[in-house]
């Protein structure tokens, strides 16, 4: 792919030059120019503004970016977009910081929904952190209880999901429907929290905190397809063109279909298939969607097969070499009735998968765990070689070792650096200070030559791209602000490319996107202050002026 202008013969007219920018190209050497023309869905030219302007015909929009800084689109590699949709408001009460401060402040909420929807209809709700309620700030490893949310309803049932998704509050009512009490075990892979004397506190981890979930009768069809588009609409005010939608069923992808025959997309979506925990459960999905990777086309194709290996670090459910502070390593949560027969589940799963031409994106957090997936994508090519690019999700506590094994075999690292920063502090008490400051390695992963992806996880954290630069940036911690592991910051440019031409990558799409080069997609996000001089500290404030996706302004900053 040519970088310079295009030569003379080339038909001329661009639909589009917009000059006077700084054009952060984000090409192999990062270079910087001032111009672009677009002709169709296409980048047409790359330069300087006096020869953009040249290419321009009778029918050129010509809009003179004053200065502006142009990126590439800005790719989230990793957004639950539906879920997202229907985790906010009018669907679920909106039960994250800022907006909640305190228990009291659930309490008010629940009331005001009880009111606005009446006795008796279910209530949800999405996003507490223990780590911003007034009530715990002086002991941040106890949890909420039934008891604080039963005063205000009495006769709704209420499940609140914590903003990791792994873990539910939910009131004495649905414990009543679901037939829970002090003589219900545990299911698979899931916690009922118990108090002293045995009875449940309403609080329950992992496949547990899903069967509460299930119990909420289901979105319609029409409240789903609102749910994406209001998702869609607000990531593009976010400057957001593009994100890998990770672990979908076939009526969700059907969902998504629909949306895009009918030409309602402002958002490219890469859609992974959901797996299961057992090598029958991945074979019966795979072969059911009868594809592979790459079906599609540019807006919307199957990149790839999700899979769960581990659950997350602040629950003590990532599967780690070394115990947690007061006990316990989590384990791989795939079938098996011990550590050996989970992990050769996990080989074959992957294997599987492999041979089939699915890409292999895993859920996997803890040291240990993340081992496993490496050993099995490596075990998975020598048997069935291709360009897979499988990738770990997360990728918490990556070892040194480990990383120098995935730049090896071209295994990708995707990573959440807005979740450090949510949770950086917290995990001072679960893993020590030494492992909190290690918590997410970027520096380390890109030094090693890893394809590091960034993401927001949303709903788990707000899709904001800018707060995930600076957080990738800064490592600082939200709470406190104190920095975890200085030693592990990255530069601004590498997180850009964390969030633009990487995502592409993992996703087989950086042949067509992710960097702003002739022939490649006209997706740019354009920002009103220069994100490679301004301070860090103000990544985040940084507005977003317009967003282009395809060639079209899909969001425009009425403010400027
Ligand atoms: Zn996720």
């Amino acid at each position: 792919m040519k970088k310079q202008i295009k030569s003379k013969w080339q038909p001329m007219n661009p639909d589009l030059v917009m000059y006077n920018g700084k054009i952060v190209t984000v090409d192999n050497d990062f270079s910087i120019t001032e111009a672009i023309a677009i002709k169709d869905n296409r980048i047409y030219g790359v330069g300087l503004s006096s020869d953009m302007k040249n290419l321009s015909g009778e029918k050129t929009e010509l809009i003179d970016l004053n200065g502006a800084t142009v990126l590439p689109g800005i790719n989230d590699a990793h957004c639950h977009l539906n879920g997202f949709g229907l985790e906010r408001p009018p669907f679920l009460v909106d039960l994250a910081y800022p907006l909640i401060k305190s228990l009291e402040d659930i309490r008010k909420t629940t009331a005001a929904k009880i009111a606005e929807v009446g006795i008796g209809k279910w209530i949800s709700g999405w996003g507490w952190d223990r780590g911003f309620l007034a009530e715990f700030k002086d002991k941040p490893q106890s949890w909420p209880t039934r008891y604080d949310i039963d005063p205000v309803s009495p006769d709704n049932p209420v499940v609140y999901s914590e903003f990791s998704g792994h873990t539910c509050l939910v009131n004495s009512k649905v414990l009543e429907i679901a037939g829970i009490n002090r003589d219900t075990p545990n299911p698979e892979n899931g916690i009922i929290q118990r108090d002293a004397s045995g009875e449940p506190t309403g609080i329950l981890f992992e496949t547990a905190a899903g069967m509460m979930r299930e119990l909420v009768p289901p979105p319609t069809e029409a409240e789903r397809k609102t749910g994406i588009l209001n998702a869609m609409a607000e990531l593009n005010s976010l400057g957001i063109t593009c994100v890998t939608e990770p672990g979908l069923n076939a009526d969700q992808i059907r969902i998504y279909t629909n949306l895009y025959n009918q030409g309602k997309f402002t958002l490219r979506v890469n859609c992974m298939v959901m797996g299961g925990p057992s090598l029958n459960a991945v074979k019966q999905i795979l072969d059911n969607v009868g594809t592979c990777t790459g079906f599609g086309n540019e807006w919307l194709r199957i990149s790839g097969l999700k899979l769960l290996a581990d659950g997350i670090p602040p629950s003590k459910t990532a599967f780690m070499y070394e115990d947690y502070l007061g006990g316990g390593h989590g384990k791989l949560l795939v079938d098996g009735k011990t550590d050996e027969e989970r992990y050769d589940m996990l080989i074959s799963m992957i294997k599987y998968a492999n041979a089939r031409d699915f890409q292999v994106g895993i859920h996997v957090t803890g040291d240990r765990g993340i081992d496993a997936c490496v050993d099995g994508y490596i075990a998975a090519l020598a048997e069935h070689p291709w360009d897979a690019r499988h990738y770990t999700i997360h990728t918490d506590y990556v070892t040194l070792k480990c990383m120098k094994r995935m730049a090896k075999h071209n295994i990708g690292a995707n990573i959440q650096s807005a979740i450090k920063w949510t949770i950086g502090n917290l995990m001072v008490g679960i893993v020590g200070e030494k492992r909190a400051a290690y918590h997410w390695p970027l520096k380390s992963l890109f030094d090693a030559g890893v394809r590091v992806s960034n993401s927001s996880d949303a709903s788990v954290t707000y899709p904001d791209w800018r707060q995930g630069v600076e957080s990738a940036v800064l490592r600082k911690d939200k709470a406190t602000g104190n920095v975890l592991g200085a030693y592990e910051c990255i530069s601004v440019e590498q997180a850009i490319r964390s969030y633009t031409i990487n995502g592409a990558w993992q996703d087989h799409q950086d042949n067509v996107r992710g960097s702003i080069e002739v022939g490649k997609l006209a997706d740019f996000t354009i920002i009103g202050d220069d994100i490679l001089s301004i301070d860090p500290n103000r990544i985040h404030e940084i507005p977003v002026l317009y967003t282009i996706v395809d060639g079209k302004i899909v969001y425009k900053n009425l403010k400027y």
